[in-house]
């Protein structure tokens, strides 16, 4: 590399090649299963004023607390990459007064931003794939959104990831389980973390989520939700897994699951690969490739009407470590130019070709000998050569039996 050229922003990255078509396919295979589902897709700003993202995600959460890339702009306005979606697209319903289409189901993908500190799998700028249902208060939306992403996983050919699930109650289990998880972890302060000692009080729930093994010894005996859920939210948790048993969606209780933010109600999830699979060998302890879950409360905490809402967010980065190596395409066509007083034929025959839908590619530079050749080597379907012998423009083809025809058809 030479000296002295701008190097690129640590934790961020240039993605090429099989990476890149990696990328892409989970991109691709997304909207095609969006489509399927009938979600509906919406762009959002990068940027949104920095309360949009501390009133509805918390102040108390590592994304608000750590982790967001916040500045003045030129006019003192604090603003905020978004470290997630879910925040800005509640703040475009209730802008835009997208109550009318409710339910809404939405889609989007694009950039997250995140100050964290890189390793495998977790870098500062990153992309998700997301997916909401807004204005349902019905388990069946968790459901449908559930099959959703397990459908998703299944066409992207990933298999060993399970999705794991719990339910954090109504607000009145929430409450009370909160209330049991301070007295609990109380108990054994001194031995947790720092991090843990501080959101003790502000948001116990968090200490079970936690990376930090001081915590983790105590997660196991932490007082269970099942103990404080009320009749009517273990009748909704009830409903989401016999619909996802109806759906022939695989799942997994996870007691001690909660999602990293504040907002979530009733059903939290994620889908981690199983202990042992090549996906977590992939992967390794960054392991969460989907999460998500309701998110009831929301949008009252950005001063919207009460909107019950579900949804999750998966990295494209983890998805596509996980995807198989596709390679690069090879093209269905290479067309050669073998003597440049062809290549006006050439240019002609190459616009035939794409416009009939097959990817095709020009060899027209370098050495005119050796054109053919590295056409060949390119692993092309099919090569079209332009030539002219004894002062004829002649051409030759080579293709399968079946392509043969329908090149020569194209090219007359
Ligand atoms: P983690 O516990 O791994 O930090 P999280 O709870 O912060 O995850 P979410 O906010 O739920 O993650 O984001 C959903 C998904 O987005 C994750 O499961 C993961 O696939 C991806 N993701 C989150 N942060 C990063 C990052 N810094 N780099 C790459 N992917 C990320
Ligand atoms: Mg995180």
């Amino acid at each position: 590399m030479p000296q002295n050229t701008p190097k690129a922003i640590r934790g961020t990255q240039d993605i090429f090649g099989p990476e890149a078509e990696a990328f892409a396919f989970v991109v691709e295979t997304f909207e095609r299963v969006r489509r399927l589902y009938r979600f509906r897709r919406a762009e959002m700003p990068v940027f949104e004023k920095t309360e949009v993202f501390s009133r509805a995600i918390g102040e108390t959460t590592d994304v608000v607390s750590k982790e967001m890339y916040s500045f003045e702009d030129r006019g003192g306005d604090s603003l905020t990459l978004r470290p997630e979606f879910t925040a800005g697209i509640a703040r475009a319903f209730l802008t835009n007064g997208w109550q009318q289409h409710a339910p809404l189901k939405l889609a989007t993908h694009g950039p997250l931003f995140r100050y964290e500190r890189p390793q495998k799998g977790r870098y500062r700028q990153f992309h998700q794939i997301d997916a909401e249902i807004i204005g349902a208060a019905e388990p069946q939306a968790d459901v449908e959104l559930l099959a959703m992403a397990d459908q998703l996983l299944k066409e992207l050919g990933i298999e060993g990831v399970t999705l794991h699930l719990n339910t954090l109650g109504d607000a009145d289990s929430r409450e009370n389980w909160r209330a049991a998880l301070i007295e609990y972890f109380g108990g054994v302060k001194g031995d947790l973390s720092e991090d843990s000692q501080d959101r003790l009080e502000k948001n116990p729930l968090r200490i079970l989520d936690s990376k930090d093994r001081r915590d983790q010894q105590f997660v196991a005996d932490a007082p269970k939700i099942d103990d404080f859920l009320t009749d009517e939210a273990l009748g909704f948790f009830d409903s989401v897994t016999s619909g996802l048993d109806a759906a022939g969606v695989n799942w997994k209780r996870a007691e001690s699951l909660v999602r990293g933010l504040d907002y979530y109600r009733h059903t939290a999830f994620e889908f981690i690969p199983d202990e042992g699979s090549a996906a977590a060998d992939t992967l390794g302890a960054q392991s969460t490739v989907l999460g998500g879950g309701r998110y009831d409360g929301l949008m009252e905490s950005l001063g919207g009407p009460a909107t019950p809402a579900v949804g999750w967010a998966a990295g494209i980065e983890r998805l596509a470590m996980l995807v198989e190596d596709r390679g690069e395409p090879l093209a269905d066509v290479i067309v050669v130019v073998e003597d440049d007083a062809r290549m006006s034929d050439a240019i002609s025959a190459l616009g035939k070709l794409r416009g009939s839908g097959m990817s095709a590619d020009l060899f027209a530079a370098g050495s005119t000998r050796k054109r053919f050749d590295k056409a060949v080597k390119s692993g092309a379907r099919s090569i079209v050569a332009f030539d002219v012998r004894d002062g004829e423009p002649t051409h030759r083809i080579k293709a399968d039996e079946s392509d043969t025809p329908r090149l020569e058809a194209l090219l007359r």
